[in-house]
């Protein structure tokens, strides 16, 4: 059995008097493409944004790496190992690609790391190399998607949260993007906790899902043994 490196004990997230996430427990282990699928305002979102500091959880734990971060500071979050790809990008539009990058990297004192890891991304994602000088808010939603993923590598960190990185993307860009992902968590070990509106996509990427539904977690498994089962088939994958 693999170390577990985050784990999320009983979570309540809300914003004023709306609940989003209703005691939310999981566990995410070194190495693995854990994913957490569910329909629109389910909570996916909420989940990551209180695991990266933030929004502070009304009740409950988050555990990372053996320290509890629980509320802690986001940029300290950042310098424990842990990135935070937001849904919609957001990466700085006025900013060169490579200055976006460099922002990923601002907390780092590791110089030839830093370059080392620029090379990495570029290596991934070569477009972005030919594009360093442009400003970012000049890139396709598919090159910007590919920014904000290399932004939190340069972070070099131990555990990325992805939020749906197919949003507003062609099947075929999903496609490429999800390739990429799965590499990143193969060759660098960069384990991944993915959210996605796109199951089948998920499923596909991932190793062990959870299923959330207003909030609250209905069902957790193995990918293999989820896209399985006639539930996740039929109200996820849209099969009968
Ligand atoms: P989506 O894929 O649409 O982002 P999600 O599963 O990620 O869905 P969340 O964004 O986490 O869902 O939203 C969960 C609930 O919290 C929803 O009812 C949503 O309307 C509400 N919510 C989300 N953000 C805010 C906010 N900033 N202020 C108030 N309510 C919010």
């Amino acid at each position: 059995m693999s170390t577990v490196i985050l784990k999320l004990s009983n979570v309540e997230s809300a914003y004023g008097p709306i609940k989003a996430v209703k005691g939310v427990s999981l566990q995410v282990r070194q190495g693995e493409i854990a994913t957490v699928l569910g329909a629109n305002g389910a909570g996916k979102s909420t989940i990551l944004k209180t695991i990266s500091g933030i929004l502070d959880p009304r009740k409950g734990t988050i555990d990372f790496k053996g320290e509890n971060i629980t509320a802690m500071d986001p940029a300290l979050i950042v310098q424990r190992g842990l990135s935070h790809v937001p849904e919609g990008r957001e990466v700085f539009p006025l900013l060169s690609v490579r200055d976006n990058l460099a922002m990923g990297a601002y907390t780092r004192r590791d110089p030839d790391g830093v370059a080392r890891d620029l090379a990495l991304v570029f290596g991934y994602f070569p477009i972005l190399k030919e594009r360093a000088l442009q400003p970012a808010g000049l890139l396709s939603g598919g090159q910007q998607q590919m920014l904000a993923i290399s932004r939190a590598l340069m972070a070099a960190p131990d555990l990325i949260l992805l939020d749906e990185p197919s949003l507003g993307l062609s099947p075929k860009l999903t496609k490429e993007i999800f390739e990429i992902v799965v590499r990143i968590n193969r060759e660098r070990g960069t384990t991944m906790l993915l959210v996605e509106q796109n199951a089948n996509m998920a499923l596909n990427a991932a190793d062990y899902g959870y299923v959330l539904e207003n909030g609250r977690i209905v069902m957790e498994d193995t990918c293999a043994r989820l896209r399985e089962k006639d539930d996740i088939k039929e109200f996820y994958l849209g099969m009968k």
